[in-house]
């Protein structure tokens, strides 16, 4: 049976990105997803050759179609240029990121069964950038927290929750000492809790004993939410439970956008030479197709999703890697092995 095409916007982005795509792009095609990709520009590649850093015709195909996958961008050092993922963010009010962090086999770190997401607000908080200085040698920094902005990330953690039949959301706060902004951040989380989700377990723990807890055992979480900085740490400190930067898949999504990306950079180090590796992109090639599937309502979707997460698992526990990993494949040659574990049901 042949599925329905679904257009995406893709942006390969600088430095590895373009490498790190194509092998994206061609496992995903192997699965027979019925993807069409509408290829745009963003990054330093953009820059040199339109002279913008987000070209408007970036902007205009992802607001077309909403839903978009990104290799990582250069941001250029100097010349007061803002960084891509903010822009786009602020474009499309992106204020959901979402970070999957999940064991996968063959990859040895000190636990074997972490399987939990964390969902980050991604427009507030301390990141709003309003600071000042009061008087010489004091600097004031504004947290700022909206009922609008608390509100909407706690529905959309418990949405997601019920969607991904996840059991229980737990959320982490300095409420004790931050008693305005992180006590409206825990009271809207508590009333969409006890108004809208009851049937979800909630829990709310303070960030600083829930950081100890969840490197002394991950297990005991599902859903975690944050605020904004505080799920900026927390998220990277999830991801280095389970490998880090190789393994590890996010999305910035919105009520009008999406768009999923792996969280490493562009790493001009090792550009060009086929030693990438293009896992995390790969995973939020996965992690998009299942937004696709329980948003568009396309289960055939969901369904490739697992293919390719099954395909790439059965390659990493024969130990098929690329070099970061402890393998000897390269991008390409990853990709390969990919597409080969590849069953289509
Ligand atoms: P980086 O993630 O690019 O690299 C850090 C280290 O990890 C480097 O040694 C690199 O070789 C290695 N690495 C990263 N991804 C890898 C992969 N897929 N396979 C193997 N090794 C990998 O971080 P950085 O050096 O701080 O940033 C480089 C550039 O990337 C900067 O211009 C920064 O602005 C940009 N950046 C973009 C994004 C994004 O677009 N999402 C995110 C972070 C950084």
């Amino acid at each position: 049976m042949t599925i329905k095409k679904h257009t995406i916007v893709a942006i390969p982005g600088d430095g590895i990105g373009p490498e790190v795509w194509e092998a994206t792009r061609r496992v995903i095609d192997s699965s027979g997803a019925g993807i069409k990709w509408i290829e745009c520009m963003a990054g330093q590649s953009a820059l040199e050759k339109t002279g913008e850093l987000l070209p408007e015709e970036t902007v205009d195909k992802i607001r077309q179609y909403g839903i978009g996958i990104k290799g990582p961008c250069t941001t250029p050092i100097g010349g007061g240029y803002k960084s891509i993922n903010v822009r786009l963010r602020k474009e499309f009010n992106l204020y959901a990121a979402v970070r999957p962090v999940r064991s996968q086999p063959g990859v040895i770190t000190r636990f074997e069964d972490v399987n939990l997401i964390v969902i980050r607000e991604n427009t507030e908080g301390l990141y709003s950038g309003v600071e000042n200085e009061v008087t010489d040698g004091v600097i004031m920094s504004m947290k700022v927290a909206t009922e609008v902005a608390c509100m909407r990330i706690a529905r959309f953690a418990f949405r997601f929750a019920t969607r991904y039949k996840r059991k229980k959301i737990s959320c982490l706060h300095k409420a004790n000492i931050m008693k305005m902004t992180d006590g409206l951040f825990l009271e809207c989380a508590r009333k969409v809790h006890e108004e809208e989700y009851p049937n979800i377990e909630y829990e709310e723990l303070i960030i600083d004993a829930a950081a100890m807890r969840i490197v002394q055992d991950p297990s005991r979480f599902d859903v975690i939410l944050c605020e904004n900085l505080y799920g900026d740490v927390i998220s990277d400190l999830c991801a280095g439970l389970v490998g880090g930067l190789g393994v590890t898949p996010g999305a910035n999504i919105g009520d009008v956008a999406a768009i999923f990306e792996a969280v490493h950079g562009s790493a001009p180090d090792i550009a060009g030479q086929n030693i990438a590796n293009p896992l995390a992109l790969m995973m939020s090639g996965v992690q998009m197709l299942r937004y696709l599937a329980a948003t568009r309502r396309l289960p055939k979707l969901e369904e490739k999703a697992l293919t390719i997460a099954n395909a790439y698992r059965r390659c990493l526990s024969e130990g098929a890697t690329t070099a970061d990993l402890g393998g000897a494949l390269g991008t390409k040659e990853f990709a390969d092995a990919v597409i080969e574990h590849i069953e289509i049901p």
